[in-house]
């Protein structure tokens, strides 16, 4: 059983993607081994993600959807990346800003129990019949903030965004079965994988084969992965997955590092295709990092950009055969 505490930080939710990422990152901590993902209108409609996790006990609910609970600061794995993402802000705000749902059932209960929080107003806690697991939804995001709602793209484009954010949280859980449904229709269904079978699945078959497989490790910091021959490339730089301690990043110290490797050997404008994961200790990740960006600060952002230049430089300039 959980114990969820508060803790004191600062967060929002600016678009449909990024309660997405939130929900699916729950549902990963909860040890989910398959994790659904349902986008209806853009993510602005509805948003349901399902896990077979270990599920919030029904006298927990009520604290779940509390601003500044979490469980995890006591989880020592967890803490290690907690700068990624663990500060007890992602369902009140989600709940703050449309009408949010959590069913849960933790192995040890016999039914379900479900609370709904609507703009900010929680209802009471009701039993209701339900497999093990958690299912949280999200609907008519952000009817209660027009104002952020002014901000966000047509419903293809953000829906475009979820898909996105889903297809890096896959890569960034291989072990874990993903299924994404836009509208209606099955997007893909992937089973449990090893990264490289992930990484076909994600990049599609015939890109996936020319990929080239990188690996450097220095004392405590690893980076292993696959990275694009320089003949491989695309306009646009979504299709470079960083994955940090497991969590899905927007990182622009690796991205750049990435550029640098590949030198000149890549025209201006164009994009190498990569799925990395840096394993690196949580001391030498600054804290201080707003989470909702996923963006990382290094302690040694020298060694880590010099790891990969190296690794991505050696499989350049090792031969195909
Ligand atoms: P955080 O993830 O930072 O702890 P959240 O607001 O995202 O904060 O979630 C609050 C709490 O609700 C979590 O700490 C966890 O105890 C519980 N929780 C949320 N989603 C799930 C889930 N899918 N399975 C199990 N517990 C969950
Ligand atoms: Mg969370």
């Amino acid at each position: 059983p959980t114990t969820i505490n508060r803790i004191a930080a600062g967060e929002v939710i600016e678009r449909p993607a990024a309660a997405v990422k939130e929900l699916v990152e729950n549902a990963l901590d909860a040890g989910a081994r398959r994790i659904g993902v349902t986008i209806e209108g853009g993510g602005i409609g509805r948003i349901e993600v399902t896990d077979d996790g270990h599920g919030i006990p029904e006298a927990e609910l009520p604290l779940a959807i509390e601003r500044h609970a979490t469980s995890k600061l006591t989880d020592e794995a967890l803490v290690r990346i907690a700068t990624l993402g663990f500060r007890g802000e992602a369902l009140p705000s989600i709940g703050a800003a449309g009408r949010l749902t959590v069913t849960s059932r933790p192995a040890g209960q016999d039914s379900a129990a479900r609370i709904v929080v609507d703009g900010g107003a929680v209802r009471e806690v009701e039993p209701v019949a339900g497999p093990v697991g958690t299912c949280v939804t999200v609907e008519d995001l952000f009817h209660a903030t027009p104002a952020r709602r002014k901000f966000l793209r047509s419903a293809g484009a953000e829906a475009g965004s979820c898909a996105d954010a889903v297809r890096h949280l896959a890569l960034a859980a291989p072990a874990v079965g993903f299924s994404l449904t836009i509208d209606g229709a099955a997007s893909f269904d992937l089973p449990p994988q090893d990264r490289r079978e992930r990484v076909a699945a994600i990049y599609g078959r015939a890109d996936a084969e020319k990929l080239l497989e990188i690996e450097a490790v220095r004392e405590e910091v690893a980076l292993r992965g696959f990275i694009s021959p320089a003949s491989l490339t695309r306009a646009a730089a979504r299709h470079q997955h960083m994955v940090v301690n497991g969590r899905p990043v927007r990182d622009p110290l690796l991205r750049m590092a990435l550029r640098l490797a590949y030198r000149e050997r890549i025209p201006a404008g164009r994009h190498p295709l990569a799925a990395l994961w840096l394993e690196i200790p949580a001391e030498m990740l600054d804290v201080n990092v707003h989470p909702a960006k996923a963006e990382l600060r290094f302690a040694a952002p020298d060694a880590v950009r010099s790891l990969m230049i190296g690794a991505v430089q050696r499989a350049l300039a090792t031969p195909a055969d």
